[in-house]
């Protein structure tokens, strides 16, 4: 699967692909990722992206033809990408959307700065518009990573055991169950004694009991939009 990230920043973005299990998937060809600079599109003398908001307001807006032209001249070359903008005003982004944006051969992923995007480039180009949540960033890049490695997570190939996205967090209605490794006690805290017996079914239950408590403290909305779901 290819990412493209549209960016003024590309450099705050590459290093989080140069390490460990995503440099590995992309290093073996289970995904690609490459850059869009609005700023090389920019028909500005001095290569000019942003202007003052029309109607008042503070700070600037990324300006209409660097991002429109970019987006044009990459939706010309492959007509199949999915683009997604990212932005405090989008949809809340859940893992389904991450599985279901998995699926796609193309995604585009378009990170505001300054105070955002002018309105017209979202219209004409966004197929989809995703918050990662209720607060606001400085930029689109961070968000537009955490997107990546959701849905790269979820490829074929590039978890080593497929085994360990079944029982995470969001797969059903639940927040994983708590989870320990060796040794058994540490600064006097042990765990689940029924943990060490190697019985998998009984512990297969009490991780089913575990994960709902720790649901129902931490993320009472879960099980209530299971229930409503029901
Ligand atoms: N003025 C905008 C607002 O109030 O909605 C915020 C703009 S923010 C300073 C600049 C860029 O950061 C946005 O265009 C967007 O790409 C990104 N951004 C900030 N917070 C985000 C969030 N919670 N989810 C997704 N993108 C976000």
């Amino acid at each position: 699967m290819r990412f493209t990230f549209v960016t003024l920043f590309p450099q705050i973005v590459e290093g989080y692909f140069s390490a460990s299990i995503l440099a590995r998937a992309i290093e073996v060809g289970h995904m690609a990722i490459d850059f869009v600079n609005p700023r090389d599109y920019s028909t500005n003398r001095y290569k000019k992206v942003d202007e003052p908001m029309i109607g008042g307001g503070a700070g600037m807006l990324m300006s209409p033809q660097p991002l429109d032209d970019a987006l044009t001249s990459l939706r010309e070359a492959s007509p199949d990408a999915h683009v997604v903008f990212l932005s405090p005003v989008g949809k809340p982004f859940r893992q389904n959307d991450a599985k279901r944006l998995a699926k796609k051969e193309h995604l585009v992923l378009v990170a505001g700065r300054y105070e955002g995007i002018d309105e017209r480039i979202v219209e004409l180009h966004a197929d989809e518009i995703f918050s990662i949540g209720d607060y606001v960033l400085t930029g689109g890049e961070l968000p537009a990573m955490v997107l990546c490695d959701a849905v790269a997570r979820n490829l074929p190939g590039v978890l080593g055991n497929s085994e360990s996205l079944e029982t995470e967090s969001f797969e059903e209605e639940f927040l994983e169950a708590p989870s320990f490794t060796k040794p058994d006690l540490y600064r006097e805290k042990g765990i689940v004694s029924e943990f060490l017996k190697g019985n998998h079914s009984k512990i297969a239950a009490i991780k089913n009991r575990m994960a709902w408590a720790k649901t129902k403290y931490f993320r009472p909305d879960l099980i209530q939009r299971a229930k409503a779901k029901a």
